[in-house]
């Protein structure tokens, strides 16, 4: 590795280590279940959770380095999920994060094999309509990994509920696919609220593609204009 992609890899240890507190401060996993990872712009590399770690052990120094075909280039036993990142990456090279979780509400909607309908707008300004449903995959292998870039691929959502098993996420980046995943979660359990209560109102397809559109286009922080 030279000097510049040293200098990358050291800050997205930190960056990953760093971002797995998301998910424990959002109660999205349990034990060491549940993983983030990170691809090095530009490089056949990725940084990713290591297996079997406590999340409050968790450290720069303790993320590993993998290429996209899951080999560990540096450190020990990658996450047992990193099959299904590398496969990510490879097939998609717009992404540069991936989770996944077993989150309670979202895991609750995949055991059914049941895609989450849009009935709020927050998921229509997130995930531009439902949830989809991705399909029963077996760990090992690429078929998890299969299973989520055919679900996935033209689709809206950043998020796909693997069936029987629980989320995976992509973003542009870690934090925005950690972003995804705890939206995923919110959006599942007011969506089973709701059901739960009654009839949940649909959102007309026109005005769900005007609030994705407002969301991703125009809300939020913009650079100052100069
Ligand atoms: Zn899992």
């Amino acid at each position: 590795m030279n000097t510049e992609v040293t200098r990358q890899v050291a800050a997205l240890r930190e960056t990953v280590a760093r971002l797995h507190r998301e998910l424990t401060r959002y109660d999205l996993v349990a034990w060491t279940s549940g993983n983030v990872s990170a691809r090095v712009p530009g490089q056949e590399l990725m940084v990713i959770k290591p297996s079997g770690v406590d999340y409050d052990d968790l450290t720069a120094e303790t993320m590993v380095v993998c290429d996209l075909n899951g080999t560990v280039v540096d450190g020990t036993s990658p996450s047992s999920d990193t099959a299904a990142h590398a496969y990510v990456y490879r097939a998609m090279p717009e992404v540069g994060g991936v989770v996944h979780t077993h989150s309670g509400y979202a895991t609750a909607w995949a055991a059914r094999g049941e895609a989450i309908p849009c009935w709020l707008t927050a998921q229509a300004d997130e995930f531009g309509g439902e949830i989809p449903i991705g399909p029963f995959a077996l760990i090992g292998g690429d078929d998890i990994g299969k299973g989520i870039v055919s679900t996935l691929s033209g689709h809206r959502s950043p998020a796909v509920l693997m069936r029987n098993h629980g989320v995976f996420t992509i973003g542009k980046d870690a934090r925005a696919a950690v972003k995804a995943a705890v939206m995923c979660e919110d959006v599942a359990r007011t969506a089973h609220l709701a059901r739960a209560l009654g009839q949940p109102v649909p959102i007309a397809p026109a005005d769900i593609d005007s609030l994705y559109d407002r969301y991703q286009n125009v809300y939020g922080q913009r650079p100052p204009a100069h």
